[in-house]
């Protein structure tokens, strides 16, 4: 069985959008200082690229989160794998994320995040995929919405192969 990728959105078109995704962050907040939290591993390409053109005091912060296993559908439990390094009471938090899928993922984080006492929480979402909502989850800055295709590249794996390719692809085997 052969595996080719096809491409959905180049890396230009990626580049584009996270920068004008960076300068709307760095408008919204105005000069208030920010934590990333960056939500592991799908999201450390788009993160880093994005913190790059936001222009705020920042601090950034990792999360693992684990809600797939080695398949392609979600299990629906978001197991916490790597907590914060430090408390985010009375900050503002982005968390990163490179897709909203279910949703199930950032309607967790947000319950989590909250009960923590943070001034604001929001979200960064560079793919959504609204056809495969399964509750109902805003989100504030968003790069592209993509439909109903299972996505890798810039960061995204399929059983952790494909994070370095530079564009989002589908992949298909004939
Ligand atoms: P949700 O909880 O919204 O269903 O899923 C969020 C997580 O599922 C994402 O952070 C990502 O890790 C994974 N995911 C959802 N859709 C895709 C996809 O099309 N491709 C890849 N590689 N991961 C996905």
């Amino acid at each position: 069985m052969s595996e080719r990728l096809v491409e959905m959105l180049s890396a230009k078109d990626i580049q584009t959008r996270v920068k004008e995704l960076g300068a709307e962050i760095t408008q919204a907040y105005k000069d208030k200082p920010l934590v990333l939290v960056v939500v592991l591993k799908g999201s450390f390409i788009f993160a880093a690229d994005l913190c790059r053109h936001i222009d705020l005091p920042l601090r950034v912060d990792f999360l693992g989160v684990r809600s797939y296993g080695e398949g392609t559908e979600t299990s629906g439990v978001v197991q916490i794998t790597q907590d914060l390094s430090k408390p985010i009471a009375g900050e503002h938090v982005l968390i990163v994320e490179d897709i909203v899928d279910t949703g199930l993922t950032i309607a967790h984080l947000m319950d989590l995040f909250r009960t923590r006492g943070p001034k604001s929480v929001n979200v960064c979402a560079l793919l959504h995929k609204p056809a495969r909502a399964r509750v109902s989850v805003k989100v504030d800055y968003l790069g592209f919405t993509i439909e109903d295709k299972f996505v890798v590249g810039y960061g995204l794996d399929f059983a952790e192969r494909h994070r370095n390719i530079p564009y989002i692809g589908i992949v298909e085997r004939d």
